[in-house]
């Protein structure tokens, strides 16, 4: 790779060559790609993009960490739309909001931008079997990507996983095995089984370049943008893989000169489950927490890319809020209803931590925000429903219809 120079620990520096299937450092550090940004420049500009007729995730490849021959395996992901909803930036009382839905992709959520970086790297480094943990989302999208690249997958969900999930990943075909116990439990097993087997390894934690295909969701968000950066990014936060790669994608754009600025990391976990927004909050190494949310996609007490994740925020000169599951309830609801975006609970947390912000006065007037909704509410209807109840019965009859809606 051209454009690679190595991959570097985040925790002692030591640096490995890029190879397909690295994984992380001897001293338990997680690796980072590094890339040379002086020669991609000469490669690379806006001019560039305005020319490439790819509406993928795979339209920076220059800044993505695969061979210049690979074709890119898996679905269609990313290019996902940046709707503005002057509304919620009223009632936020910021200048602009911007809404990046990647719930519109293939699977139904970010993880498809992790999982199509996935399955290219397993087959680059010749694989036929890929194996991952997961909350649900990363597994449900392996397993879609898996299918059509033709890999054979072993997946490792909590039990708890929600229901739609759980349908994805039988519907693909996936060897699943729902884990009667914690995320941390599920994670373990997972590597027990890796360890032994030697598949193809698809966990955050360990693989460098998932994050470098989640933060081309940030590169989309300055190109739509016109390459004019916003002064906020909101997402949500759970391993922190995610976060992670926001920044990264961020850094890419300034390093090749195509931003003049980075902006600010807003970090949304849930009240109940914030081990990393503790962290950086209480500049104060981060402890395991209790997974006491109902958004199950970052009910993560244990994370797995904390270092990334706090780097992140802390580069960015973040901001961290937690929210309550109610908040996350209410920020489900006031963002389908005002933006037409149906997130799942997870989906719409950076939503309701902008809301709070917003309550606590705490967000400039004059601010330009993203919001990253990181997943599709028809993956938990029985949470949706929970929160908005059942519809309106009413037989064949006119007036009955009107008695109900007082019409
Ligand atoms: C995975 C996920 C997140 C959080 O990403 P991490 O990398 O675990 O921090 C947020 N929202 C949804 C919908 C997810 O699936
Ligand atoms: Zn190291």
């Amino acid at each position: 790779m051209k454009n690679v120079i190595c991959c570097r620990c985040v925790k002692c520096g030591k640096e490995y060559a890029a190879k397909p299937d690295v994984a992380t450092c001897d001293c338990g550090g997680i690796l980072d790609v590094i890339y040379d940004y002086d020669s991609i420049k000469t490669v690379f500009d806006k001019n560039t993009l305005k020319h490439r007729d790819e509406p993928t995730m795979w339209r920076y490849r220059e800044l993505l960490p695969i061979e210049e021959d690979t074709a890119p395996a898996g679905l269609r992901v990313g290019m996902s739309p940046l709707y503005e909803a002057p509304k919620i930036a009223d009632d936020l009382g910021i200048r602009r909001l911007y809404i990046k839905d990647d719930g519109v992709n293939p699977t139904a959520s970010l993880k498809d931008r992790a999982s199509a970086m996935a399955v290219t790297k397993a087959i680059e480094a010749g694989y036929d079997t890929i194996a991952c943990s997961s909350t649900g989302n990363a597994a449900s999208s392996l397993a879609g990507n898996a299918a059509k690249a033709g890999l054979k997958t072993y997946i490792f969900v909590p039990a708890r996983a929600p229901k739609g999930k759980i349908a994805q990943l039988m519907m693909f075909g996936a060897n699943l095995t729902a884990v009667d116990g914690s995320y941390e439990e599920t994670f373990e097993l997972s590597k027990a089984a890796i360890d032994k087997y030697g598949w193809y390894n698809r966990n955050a934690a360990i693989n460098p370049y998932l994050s470098e295909g989640k933060k081309t969701v940030a590169h989309e968000i300055c190109e739509q943008l016109g390459f004019h950066a916003p002064d906020f990014i909101a997402v949500s936060v759970g391993d922190g893989c995610t976060v992670a790669g926001v920044y990264k994608g961020l850094y890419d754009m300034y390093m090749v000169g195509l931003i003049d600025k980075i902006p600010r990391i807003i970090s949304v976990q849930a009240q109940g489950c914030c081990p990393i927004n503790t962290a950086v909050m209480n500049d104060a190494p981060w402890q395991p927490q209790e997974e006491n949310t109902y958004a199950d996609s970052i009910a993560v007490g244990v994370p797995r890319n904390p270092d990334k994740a706090i780097n992140a925020i802390r580069n960015s000169g973040g901001v961290c809020v937690n929210v309550t599951d109610d908040e996350i309830r209410e920020a489900q609801k006031y963002l389908a209803r005002n933006a037409g975006v149906f997130g799942e609970p997870a989906g719409v947390t950076a939503t309701a931590g902008l809301m709070k912000l917003s309550r606590e006065g705490k967000l400039p007037h004059d601010a330009t925000v993203v919001s990253i909704v990181t997943g599709n509410g028809l993956k938990d209807i029985d949470s949706a429903i929970q929160s908005v109840g059942e519809p309106v019965h009413c037989k064949n009859d006119l007036a009955e219809f009107e008695a109900k809606f007082g019409l």
